[in-house]
């Protein structure tokens, strides 16, 4: 097994157990390890800090598998792994068909994303259910057989699909690709139930896995408050928060995309929940354009979801991305009625808890008006957050009361 070795103090992160290891960080390395290969990690004195898998093009050179020198990278070790990731799912999440099942350094398991998809029409069986897989480090790459041969002994779920088109992987020097990796093609339609709700997932074709499953805690929240309320839900998708409101009883509820095909899937879900189409109105429409025009026909909601894309997708975007997201909380805000509810998030890694706030603070003080922070939203407890690891924390919304 290669050796590499860090830089003098360079060990200091690894020793808090964070997972990552720059390529500025390294000192030496012996051999030439190929893509994925295990690596010892050792401190400049020589000290073991851990095995990690090495990524020759990428600037995360390694990513730690094991802080335990006794610990080898095998076929039981991706078992163990994905054993603790499952049990801890087991307690922790109910009343979804939708779970994030593995969510990468956050279960130990660097550059694996897997949800868990179980049809709400066959709830006793596994035979249908799904698993999609984004395969986004060398690692994992590497080791991907070994993890779909794991997942299938520890899960039960025989269909395996993988979602490695993301751009992310060209970092790590890794093509997209997609395709069944294990048992039968993805149904057309998969439809889940979520707290009550019917939701299609197209695994697919949809974005990420074919689902937000990150946004289950907030589509309750929704669900929970929107009774009597007149809803507007931008950057809708499919629709998740707005089924949600029309779900808790919403009177009317707006929904904005740009995306015709999301759109239409949208429609699908009102459908399926046998939900009054009457009081959905569906907006395709670029969201910025469309929320002021609504705000100059005068027009006003009781409560409002702004979900948007990731609009920094790098430091280097943060002030744009800024202006953007203060662009539509200020809008935003002027169409809440007084006493109305705002759940605003920012799904930018770049942007952290502290400047979104600041941000959605600034667009208050320009609309001129009082909010006040009911709750700190993020993404649910299928997406742990490791103490160790802060970049877990890619979600953050912030649940407000305008006064
Ligand atoms: N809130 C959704 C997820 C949002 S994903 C959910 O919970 O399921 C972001 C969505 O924003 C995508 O559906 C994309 O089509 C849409 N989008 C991106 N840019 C947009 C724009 N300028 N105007 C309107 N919609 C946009």
């Amino acid at each position: 097994m290669h050796t590499l070795t860090l830089k003098p103090t360079k060990e200091k992160s690894l020793l808090r157990r964070h997972p990552w290891i720059y390529e500025s960080a390294i000192e030496h390395i012996e051999g030439r390890p190929a893509s994925g290969a295990t690596v010892i990690v050792r401190a400049h004195d020589g000290r073991f800090l851990a095995r990690a898998a090495y990524s020759p093009e990428s600037m995360i050179r390694a990513r730690v598998w094991s802080f335990d020198e006794t610990e080898p990278v095998d076929h039981a070790f991706f078992k163990r792994r994905l054993q603790r990731a499952l049990a801890y799912r087991r307690a922790a999440v109910t009343n979804t068909g939708a779970v994030r099942l593995v969510f990468g350094e956050s279960d130990g398991l660097p550059g694996l994303i897997v949800d868990f998809y179980r049809p709400a029409a066959a709830p006793d069986t596994l035979e249908q259910a799904q698993l999609v897989c984004q395969f986004m480090a060398a690692g994992v790459e590497a080791w991907k057989s070994a993890i779909v041969q794991a997942l299938i002994g520890v899960t039960g779920c025989p269909n395996v699909y993988e979602r490695s088109d993301v751009a992310i992987r060209s970092r790590e020097g890794l093509e997209q690709t997609t395709g069944v990796l294990a048992g039968a093609e993805p149904p057309e339609t998969l439809v889940i139930d979520e707290s009550g709700v019917l939701y299609h997932v197209d695994v697919r074709h949809g974005h990420k896995t074919g689902f937000y499953v990150d946004q289950r805690d907030s589509r309750l929240l929704i669900q929970q408050h929107a009774a009597g309320r007149e809803v507007l839900n931008c950057f809708c998708y499919t629709g998740g928060f707005s089924l949600a409101a029309l779900k808790g009883g919403a009177t009317r509820v707006v929904s904005i995309d740009s995306s015709g095909e999301a759109l239409a899937t949208a429609q699908r879900n009102v459908a399926s929940n046998g939900f009054d189409a009457e009081r959905a109105t569906w907006l395709d429409a670029d969201a910025f354009k469309a929320l002021r025009t609504l705000h100059e026909n005068g027009d006003q909601f009781d409560l409002i979801v702004l979900d948007p894309p990731k609009f920094a997708g790098s430091k280097a975007h943060v002030e744009r991305a800024a202006r953007a997201y203060k662009d539509i909380n200020l809008t935003g805000l002027k169409l809440l009625r007084p006493g109305g509810l705002l759940a605003t998030y920012s799904c930018s890694g770049a942007i952290d808890a502290d400047l979104f706030q600041k941000i959605v603070a600034g667009a208050a003080a320009d609309a001129g008006v009082d909010i006040r922070i009911l709750q700190r939203l993020g993404a649910g407890v299928d997406h742990p957050m490791l103490m160790a690891f802060p970049e877990g924390e890619y979600l953050k919304g912030l649940w407000l009361q305008k006064i």
